[in-house]
């Protein structure tokens, strides 16, 4: 801790960022009441025949932490969510191939210009810089992973907070497109088009290796088709998650996997 950091935390101590109450030792972002109540572990459950996985349900403390990641671009709060988000997409196990591709759900034009600054991008970003440190410390070995965002929204949308289940799912129908130039990409190609489409939409892609991704790519030049994710921070009708499915399936894609920071208890099987 630099010493302007020491001086600042004695003289403004960090408090819960849940519910502003007083930290204990060692703790970081919530309080050990608001870490309690959240109970982590591993959920699944399955959304429009595809599986899902999180590490949190959805609930007072946790919608506190994302409003503050969304609304006010809390660095605190999206670290504590990606952090979630990354262990999520580590407990769906299995062999994930040696590509991985993170697909953000959108954010619409006025809620990304309100911010300044686009919500799900960040979060994937973070998400990623977890699943780095995840795998440096349990020496797993590395794949590649970018993150793509091939969904656009086709018009402007309401608030899904303030709908109902049915008004959510009739405000998201129909509400993505899948944006063409992003086939190639998900189709496991990587060539000069990609870079002429990151050069196009700098802001939509986003591409990483991290360990030895790319040494892998190498030895196994018949790598399968890339592993396809979703992810979102909150996931409590589904309608949003559901729409980024249907989207995806009709341009010829089935998402492997979705991943949440956050779902709604009754969506989750028990
Ligand atoms: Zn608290």
């Amino acid at each position: 801790m630099s010493l302007l950091s020491g001086l600042a935390s004695l003289l403004f101590p960090p408090l819960c960022l849940s519910c502003g109450g007083d930290l204990a030792n060692g703790q970081s972002v919530l309080c050990l009441r608001c870490e309690r109540a959240i109970s982590e572990k591993n959920y699944q459950g399955i959304i429009n025949g595809v599986p899902f996985y999180t590490r949190l349900t959805y609930g007072l403390e946790i919608s506190q932490l994302v409003l503050l990641a969304k609304e006010e671009n809390n660095r605190a709060a999206r670290k504590y969510l990606a952090r979630r988000l990354a262990c999520a997409l580590t407990d769906s196990g299995g062999e994930i191939g040696a590509k991985i591709i993170l697909i953000p759900a959108p954010s619409t034009r006025a809620a990304t210009r309100a911010r300044g600054f686009e919500h799900g991008l960040l979060l994937a970003r973070s998400m990623r810089s977890e699943l780095a440190y995840i795998s440096r410390s349990e020496r797993r070995a590395g794949v590649d992973l970018i993150i793509v965002q091939p969904l656009k929204l086709t018009r402007a949308l309401q608030d899904q907070s303030l709908l109902n289940p049915a008004q959510r799912m009739a405000n998201l129908q129909g509400a993505y497109r899948f944006d063409a130039n992003f086939r190639a990409l998900l189709e496991g190609e990587r060539s000069s088009r990609e870079g002429r489409v990151a050069e196009r939409a700098r802001l939509d892609l986003d591409v990483d290796l991290y360990l030895n991704g790319a040494a892998d790519q190498k030895a196994h030049p018949a790598a399968r088709r890339p592993y396809l994710v979703l992810v979102d921070d909150v996931m409590t009708s589904g309608a949003t998650m559901g729409e980024g499915i249907r989207a995806l399936r009709s341009a010829g894609f089935e998402p492997d996997i979705a991943i949440l920071a956050c779902v709604s208890p009754r969506l989750i099987s028990q």
